[in-house]
């Protein structure tokens, strides 16, 4: 039997092994907000990579946004070199999961095994995608010990969260760069046969008009910031809305919807606070002078960045020069541009020759609609050798009664296995 081959049986042979990872990393409820118990299950990775041979490195993000006494940002990175030099492949999993909310018909955080599912919150996004790059891992270099190169397992904090206290903390110390990994994959639940190569930009402000305060019974004598904003609003569906939506991308974006620009209002504030839950009266008759709006921008790689902010601008002056005492503030709140990794960078390729020999067919290439923590490697990092690949279904993350297939699992480790052979054994064993 050929050595692919004999990888590919081993990973089945160590399936039970993989099921019980997954559960004991479902039942740490790394919930995020607010980063609960990040020690706790980077002590866990950090035991289980040692015992594979890999050196380990506890990393907390210190003074990054959410790290506290209470609740620090602990981070797990483990490296385990070959026995000749060679290129380093890394897999990086977010260690939290969002928040559990309603509708579950099973524990949560109990791990629970019911006809090839694995159920639990992160089960699907993305444990089972962490369980399955360590057990690829350990398989690979049981049986191609003398592999070359390095290959590096980190466990990050607060991707649900912007990746600040993980992923963008280790580029910025250098654990993301191209010193140091040469390919990276991100076992994010994109599906078993699918490599997703990047995502589209992001641009998020707030935008508040401004009026002025005055009884609300002479609304003639103050001006009402919220029908600014509904001007605003307006000028919007008019011109806005249909001009992105004639915007097409050639990323190939899933799902179809997001093949073109996309704006979503955030949020909506003006006039009077919501009153506390225990206030039974009345409103006070005011005019508002304040009104706010955040927005959610998802741009493409064919728009530039700069162009995204200016056509706002753009209409917030139409809307100006069109209405007296108009006033306005835009605040730019953060910005990420789009990424797309190319179809013929090494480990796009590698994984790619592996799907084909697991599943027998070509991969599907797709790019998120969202962003992941690819960001931070591709900014910080300037690495752009980076893809998410892993088992699960996109759409099942953050619901209720979120699962991973067991069977998908096998299959991804597969993939990563015979993609660690490709890069890093494939000299000594040409079959
Ligand atoms: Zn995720």
């Amino acid at each position: 039997m050929d050595a692919k081959q004999h990888l590919l049986d081993e990973i089945i042979s160590r399936r039970q092994e993989l099921v019980a990872l997954t559960q004991e990393l479902i039942r740490m409820p790394t919930l995020n907000p607010p980063g609960h118990g990040y020690l706790e299950i980077c002590e866990f990775l950090e035991k289980r990579l040692k015992s594979a041979g890999f050196e380990t490195e506890l990393v907390r993000a210190t003074g990054t946004p959410g790290d506290s006494g209470k609740y620090p940002r602990w981070n797990v990175i483990a490296r385990r070199e070959g026995k000749y030099r060679g290129q380093c492949v890394h897999f990086n999993s977010h260690i939290d999961v969002v928040e559990v909310g309603l509708g579950w018909t099973c524990d949560p955080f109990g791990g629970e095994v019911k006809e090839g599912r694995i159920y639990g919150r992160g089960s699907c996004d993305m444990k089972g995608g962490l369980a399955a790059s360590i057990i690829a891992a350990e398989a690979f270099i049981a049986l191609f010990p003398d592999y070359a190169g390095a290959i590096e397992i980190s466990g990050t904090a607060d991707e649900e969260t912007g990746g600040f206290g993980g992923v963008a903390y280790l580029a910025e110390q250098g654990y993301f760069s191209p010193n140091r990994v040469d390919h990276v994959i991100i076992p994010e639940p994109l599906n078993k046969d699918r490599i997703c190569l990047g995502h589209r930009g992001v641009w998020w402000a707030e935008i508040e008009t401004k009026g002025h305060i005055a009884h609300g019974s002479m609304p003639f004598l103050g001006d009402c910031a919220v029908r600014h904003m509904g001007a605003v609003l307006a000028e919007m569906e008019e011109t806005l809305y249909p001009a992105l939506a004639e915007r097409r991308t050639s990323m190939p974006v899933v799902p179809e919807g997001a093949k073109q620009s996309t704006m979503n209002i955030n949020s909506f504030h003006g006039g009077l606070e919501e009153p506390e839950e225990e206030f039974t009266g009345f409103p006070a008759a005011i005019v508002p002078d304040s009104c706010r709006m955040i927005v959610d921008r998802r741009y493409l790689i064919e728009e530039n960045p700069q162009d995204v902010a200016q056509e706002v601008v753009d209409l917030l002056e139409r809307v100006k020069s069109q209405r007296p005492k108009f006033d306005y503030e835009l605040r730019e709140m953060w910005q990420v541009a789009p990424t797309m990794t190319a179809k013929d960078a090494p480990v796009v390729t590698s994984v790619a020759r592996a799907i084909g020999v697991v599943m027998g067919r070509q991969p599907e290439y797709v790019v998120s609609p969202g962003t992941y923590d690819q960001k931070h490697i591709d900014r910080i990092g300037k690495m752009k050798n980076c893809i998410a690949y892993g088992p699960g279904i996109l759409d099942l993350a953050h619901q209720p009664d979120e699962y991973v297939g067991v069977d998908d699992m096998i299959e991804s480790a597969q993939v990563m296995a015979l993609t660690l052979v490709d890069l890093l054994a494939e000299t000594d064993e040409k079959d």
